[in-house]
């Protein structure tokens, strides 16, 4: 019998100015909740750059003070990947308000990090923002669809499997004292995907 199919999606997580001394811990959270990290940028957008991000919210009342906040200071930008990972990691984060969220969801992100209704240390893409806000944040990103069943097959086949092989040929020359270790620090160090991490405080170019 077929396996049952499993799709993988991506979605954007923002950490915001508010939480930015608390990132490492919620990057804990991040990769303990089962998420791949595929890009990472930190940034200080301009208010220029933060109002055509959220131009959905043009003309609400909290408009212009969102801005103002999302570009007081530098925010961690993740493409996230997983299984249904849009509402996975909205789940994760819990409601926009960081009072409700306390009282609804003590878990969530927003619960223990978030201020109030407005600096609620995180972002999450809904469904049909996810692409648009990743290349926002990567322009350089090519967002091509994540292959399920046969073609799932063809691209391990071609391109994870001969990595992987190389890396099982080299632990059996190496014979290391802690073989799961040794392999894992080997394809961090061999994959051929590296994911495009970059630490530097910059402004992003949309
Ligand atoms: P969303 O697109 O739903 O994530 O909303 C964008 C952001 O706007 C939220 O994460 C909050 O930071 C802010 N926001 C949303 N609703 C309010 C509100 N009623 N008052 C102040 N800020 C808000």
């Amino acid at each position: 019998m077929e396996p049952p199919q499993i799709y993988v999606e991506r979605t954007l997580a923002i950490i915001k100015p508010d939480a930015i001394d608390c990132a490492d811990e919620i990057e804990e959270i991040i990769y303990r909740s089962g998420f791949t990290v595929l890009q990472k940028r930190r940034a200080h957008l301009t208010p220029e750059q933060t109002s055509d991000f959220y131009a959905e919210h043009y003309g609400k009342m909290f408009f212009p003070s969102l801005v103002a906040y999302m570009s007081s200071g530098p925010i961690i930008a993740m493409v996230l990947a997983k299984e249904n990972a849009v509402n996975y990691w909205r789940e994760l984060i819990g409601p926009t308000n960081c009072f409700r969220a306390r009282e609804t969801h003590p878990d969530s992100i927003r619960a223990l990090y978030g201020t109030d209704d407005q600096r609620n240390a995180v972002h999450g893409s809904d469904q049909y923002g996810a692409e648009r806000e990743i290349r926002f944040m990567f322009p350089e990103s090519i967002v091509e669809p994540i292959p399920s069943g046969q073609a799932a097959k063809d691209y391990l086949a071609k391109l994870v499997n001969p990595t992987l092989l190389r890396g099982l040929t080299n632990l059996c020359k190496q014979k290391p004292g802690d073989p799961i270790t040794w392999l894992a620090d080997w394809l961090i160090q061999n994959n051929p995907n590296k994911p495009c991490v970059n630490d530097k405080v910059e402004i992003v170019e949309p």
